[in-house]
């Protein structure tokens, strides 16, 4: 290789050298250059000094990979939850706990403000049985309280929740919502689907949600902190599955303020495809830290809230024929989609059980018949978590993007034999038939329904083995390289980055992470445990220097 002297910039060229670079584009190499936020040469440490002679050297030592990017995940929720009360079922574990932790918050806040909390998991935390309206008015009925439950489908709320929500006994639920009642048809605070979002999220009928809003600079302090969690299991970048125009704008005031060290894709609620569309928005919208990818709308409940919509009844439902919960019909998604693909808009349409995802499918493939003229969008199924061989078929040829989460095996490993069964887990989260059928499948957490770590995710996929060491669908289990692609070259695809992210190689951004061991050389039920020893994006480290 020349030696280039005549290199206007290689006073601004870099130089990481490393034990291996798993490169996700072709051979591994042991250096890279880098040029501002852009990796400009791979090769060996030798061809990088030849070629940039002058370039500043940093020694990364260690494994370094393609900075992990989460196709599916909440973190403006994360931010948010950073003013909420954590009931992570590692942090709270049991009633007494819970009653501790909620008390406390009870007794620092100022009566009528509400008290929210986080990830509640009545399987962990309160053996598999919800608590309820009284339990929750035994804290307070001073303060409106909100208990979220970990996979964010459902709530449990107190009197002075109820009514602040305007429900009482004879209210009747909206559709695509339901009321939890006790024996005697009294409402026992349960809000599932619809009557929890009404709480939460700003709907059509109702501009502002009935908890109200952080301020901006709240948000941007809760985003700072939990960018900085993200950066320490090596996540760079993030696809925020569900926007509001509010949190939008947060995201746009945190990359102004020069505050932004995540890059954040964004699927907008789908109520603003139209405004987007008329304003002449498109997918791809934005630059390379906040970005418009598409619009998210519904097709059922959750894998792990046990709502998602399936062919057969819950494997725990003998006798009571419960297929879950459907949140939007045939016509309503093909509408969407007919719209979206005349904008120009890419859809992420949450559907998780064969039958959610079987009637998106009918609308996608209508859609597509009355949208001859336009080019075809890629879009993206979230979750996709039960499929058949019939749904894989159908999925290809429409080259949809699956969006499968990673860890669910490890993380609710337990509950989902209980709720599915052994021959369902087979088909679900299925990564190795989507690989198998060509089908791109990017990673997810879908935290805070799934931890953030990705090298988790990556030992649950290769092991499929939950955390109470059950074997759960092992025909589904995809090699480690197969794994760490999901979380790169998969998500950038499922963002619509895959010419600019996921690979380090020349013209990609030099978004990176060092890890303290080869996940390919460790044993496999300790990926989830290798350390992240500094994470990059763009060239500049994120986390701090003394990892
Ligand atoms: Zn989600």
């Amino acid at each position: 290789m020349p030696v280039q002297t005549d290199d206007p910039m290689r006073h601004l060229v870099r130089i990481f050298r490393a034990q291996r670079v798993i490169t996700m584009a072709g051979p591994d190499a042991t250096a890279f250059a880098t040029c501002g936020e852009q990796v400009v040469a791979v090769g060996s440490g030798a061809e990088m000094r030849t070629r940039f002679p002058r370039a500043e050297v940093i020694d990364l030592d260690h494994v370094v990979v393609p900075g992990f990017h989460d196709a599916h995940a909440h973190p403006s929720w994360g931010a948010k939850s950073k003013l909420h009360v954590d009931l992570s079922p590692e942090r709270v574990g049991n009633r007494a706990a819970l009653t501790t932790a909620l008390s406390e918050a009870a007794a620092r806040t100022p009566p009528r403000r509400w008290i929210r909390a986080e990830r509640y998991d009545h399987m962990r935390t309160t053996g598999g049985q919800s608590i309820d309206r009284a339990f929750l008015d035994g804290i307070s009925r001073e303060h409106p309280i909100l208990v979220v439950h970990i996979a964010g489908h459902w709530a449990v709320t107190n009197s002075a929740g109820l009514t602040a929500g305007g429900l009482d006994d004879d209210t009747e639920p909206p559709a695509g919502g339901d009321l939890g009642r006790d024996g005697a048809g009294r409402l026992n605070g349960l809000l599932y689907e619809r009557s929890l979002s009404a709480y939460t999220s700003p709907t059509a009928g109702r501009p502002a949600p009935i908890l109200p809003e952080p301020a901006p600079e709240e948000f941007l302090q809760g985003l700072d902190q939990f960018a900085g969690e993200l950066h320490a299991a090596g996540v760079t970048s993030i696809c925020d599955a569900l926007v509001s125009p509010q949190v939008l704008r947060h995201y746009q005031e945190a990359e102004r303020r020069g505050r932004l060290s995540l890059r954040v894709a964004t699927l907008i609620r789908h109520p603003f495809l139209d405004g987007l569309a008329d304003v002449g928005i498109m997918s791809g919208f934005g630059g390379d830290r906040v970005r418009v990818v598409g619009v998210k709308a519904f097709v059922d409940g959750a894998v792990a809230g046990r709502t998602c919509l399936l062919d057969r009844p819950f494997h725990d439902s003998a006798g009571h024929d419960d297929h879950g919960i459907q949140v939007a019909d045939v016509a309503m998604l093909t509408d969407l989609a007919i719209r979206a693909q005349r904008a120009g808009i890419r859809l992420g349409v949450h559907a998780n059980g064969d039958r959610a995802i079987s009637l998106l499918l009918d609308a996608l493939e209508a859609a597509d018949r009355a949208t001859p003229e336009r080019t075809r969008l890629r879009h993206r199924i979230e979750h996709c978590s039960i499929v058949t061989p019939e749904i894989l078929a159908r999925m290809r040829a429409l080259d949809l993007i699956a969006v499968p989460f990673g860890s669910y095996v490890w993380y609710h490993g337990d509950a989902l034999l209980e709720w599915y069964g052994a021959a369902r887990l087979e088909r679900m989260f299925a990564h190795r038939s989507f690989l198998d059928s060509g089908i791109t499948v990017a990673g997810s957490s879908d935290y805070p329904c799934g931890p953030v770590e990705p090298l988790l995710a990556v030992q649950s996929c290769v092991t499929r083995t939950s955390a109470n060491g059950d074997l759960l669908g092992p025909s589904q289990r995809i090699s480690v390289r197969e794994a760490l692609a999901l979380y790169t070259v998969g998500s950038a695809s499922a963002t619509g980055e895959e010419a600019t992210k996921g690979r380090l190689a020349p013209g990609y951004l030099a978004d990176f992470v060092v890890l303290g061991a080869d996940p390919e050389t460790s044993a496999p039920d300790e990926i989830g445990r290798i350390p992240v020893v500094s994470t990059w994006v763009g060239a500049e480290q994120v986390t701090s220097r003394t990892a």
